[in-house]
């Protein structure tokens, strides 16, 4: 309960207070040993760092939300040497956590060390350092960064990039009275700490060089040890940039990773931590196993994006043939994580990197974590359809055909109208539709993605037998989608394709069950996907944002029967917490 541990702090506290000053009373009659003695005993009665916390039941049911997943991955493709790289990389890794931790929030490391002291004496000190260590600080990221510990204690929304009392005023008024600053300060790669009452740019290879140093230190042994020329490069010009700052001819090095096995990523990247400017970047790593053989059949649906293209359910006039490339795709393992990337939400697909330079120059590099997709399936997504759907429907469910689906959608938003022309003006189907677009746009992708699946059935790609698993698939992923909120554009996106197919009888609510299925009649639910596919690319070719409102407003709602099925998923994890195998090998030595 939490006001009880606040009565108990605040009761401690008192009693702290009344200590200290009964032995100032004192203090005239001490010899000197005597009161350094009493000094320290002040110092160790200090308050605690951590003040109060949340009741420790809905800690554990926040904790519950996260399934546990151990994940496991095959050395069996592996020499020796690359067994001991990959060891290597971990070891590098651990350090992105702890850099991370730094970022994160100022009292991280003295709340931990509490937390570690106190976890000896106090059951709910083991469970709040559990969720600790998972949100990488005392914000519940499940909960908008809620505080669970210090709960009157907000989170400085610049996190600790920057000094928690700094206004955004402050930092532009700085850059404004001292333009040559700029550079430095708005930089992916500085923290702005305040110095003498003046705000300087710290270069992260200064603030973060206790952990950056031994990390480059691995990452140097790793180089030593591959066989792979791109990967022994790509190793050594990251471990240089962690002490030079300057990452940008190891981003091109990882864009020329050629028939590595393993596929690493360590450094700072994403910059959504920074909730202040969006500047700065968060330390992470992946360490994954490159799964070949997946990665040439999606190399091999890349390259059909123009038939793709032509085969869209659409007037011929709205095809657009000139969308640019895609990115090459890579599907890959998960070994080991560390830093951003595992707080909290599981990644399953990153897109990088970042640097619009190196972007120009080498073009991106999509990663799909295909052991992730899989624990999510298993353990949030199968629980879901097994409430939800009628019991003749489960067999037919299948992760390949989610997969296969998940990976359609998102070469299905490199298909349809981009760039349109509208009252003779070149315009953009984003500029046009504006609020409407991202809903219109995830809808587009998942209803391409589904008769993309087909196509690629009817070509041979996708084996045969897939086929009777699509459509039940298909179904079983929008209610994972919608339980997030219909205001988020997945789940509006999949709240209008469940109404659309219901409206169609392409879906069917059994009436005394509850429970959802798909048409049997194949054909029934083609007809559906081919009328949505041609209702959201005309919307988006005409750039027609009133028609978008009104198919928004028709189609995107929760319907009793749906939210009564919402209702049986409470308990459903959200997402997955990795237990890593290779920690656990790597803790035994
Ligand atoms: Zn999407």
């Amino acid at each position: 309960m939490k006001s009880y541990k606040f009565i108990h702090f605040i009761l401690v506290f008192v009693l702290v207070l009344s200590l200290a000053n009964c032995g100032k009373k004192e203090e005239t009659k001490m010899t000197d040993t005597q009161k350094t003695a009493a000094v320290q005993t002040e110092k160790g009665k200090k308050p605690p760092v951590i003040k109060d916390y949340e009741n420790i039941d809905t800690v554990k049911t926040q904790m519950a939300k996260l399934a546990p997943v151990e994940i496991t991955y095959d050395s069996s493709n592996l020499t020796d040497n690359e067994k001991k790289v990959l060891k290597l990389l971990v070891k590098a890794a651990k350090y992105m956590d702890k850099i991370f931790l730094m970022q994160v929030y100022k009292k991280n490391y003295p709340i931990l060390k509490e937390l570690n002291r106190k976890t000896k004496e106090d059951p709910d000190y083991v469970a709040l350092k559990k969720y600790f260590k998972i949100n990488f600080g005392p914000f519940d990221r499940l909960a908008a960064h809620k505080p669970f510990i210090n709960l009157h204690v907000e989170k400085p929304k610049g996190a600790n990039f920057y000094p928690a009392k700094m206004t955004k005023e402050e930092f532009e008024e700085h850059i404004k009275a001292n333009p040559d600053d700029e550079k430095a300060f708005t930089s992916n790669f500085t923290v702005i700490r305040k110095r003498k009452g003046k705000l300087v740019a710290v270069p992260y290879s200064k603030a973060y060089k206790k952990f950056l140093e031994p990390a480059a230190k691995l990452l140097k042994e790793a180089a030593q040890l591959a066989e792979n020329p791109s990967l022994k490069k790509y190793l050594n010009s990251r471990a240089d940039a962690f002490s030079s700052n300057d990452y940008f001819q190891s981003d091109m090095d990882w864009m020329d990773l050629k028939d590595h096995k393993i596929e690493v990523v360590i450094g700072p990247y994403e910059v959504y931590e920074d909730k202040l400017f969006g500047y700065k970047a968060a330390f992470e790593a992946f360490i994954t196993l490159v799964d070949h053989k997946e990665s040439e059949k999606w190399a091999k649906v890349a390259k059909l994006m123009n038939e793709m293209e032509k085969n869209l359910p659409t007037d011929d006039k709205y095809k657009n043939f000139n969308r640019g490339a895609s990115s090459p795709s890579m599907i890959v393992e998960e070994v080991f994580t560390g830093g951003d990337t595992k707080a909290a939400v599981q990644t399953t697909a990153f897109n990088l990197p970042n640097d619009e330079k190196v972007r120009q120059a080498k073009g991106n590099k999509q990663v799909m974590l295909r052991n992730i997709a899989r624990a999510k399936f298993q353990k949030c997504w199968i629980p879901i359809v097994k409430e939800v759907m009628a019991e003749s429907n489960l067999p037919l469910i299948s992760f390949d055909a989610y997969f296969n689906h998940v990976m359609m959608h998102e070469y299905s938003h490199g298909l349809g109208p981009g760039t349109i022309e509208k009252n003779g003006k070149k315009t953009t189907v984003n500029k046009e539709l504006k609020d409407h677009y991202s809903t219109i746009e995830e809808a587009k992708a998942d209803v391409l993605g589904i008769w993309n699946s087909q196509f690629m059935v009817d070509k041979g790609i996708f084996p045969k037998e897939l086929e009777k698993n699509i459509y039940v698939t298909y179904m079983g992923g929008m209610f994972r989608s919608i339980r997030f909120g219909i205001d988020t554009a997945h789940g509006g996106g999949n709240a209008i394709q469940m109404n659309y197919m219901l409206e169609k009888q392409a879906f069917f609510v059994d009436k005394e069950t509850g429970r959802f299925s798909v048409n049997p009649d194949k054909n029934k639910i083609i007809e559906a996907i081919k009328q949505l596919a041609n209702e959201i690319l005309e919307i988006q070719a005409l750039g027609d944002y009133e028609r978008a409102g009104q198919f928004i407003a028709k189609y995107k709602h929760i319907s009793p029967q749906l939210q009564q099925a919402l209702d049986k998923l409470k308990t459903v994890p959200t997402d997955i917490r990795p237990i890593y195998a290779i920690e656990k090998e790597l803790g035994k030595k």
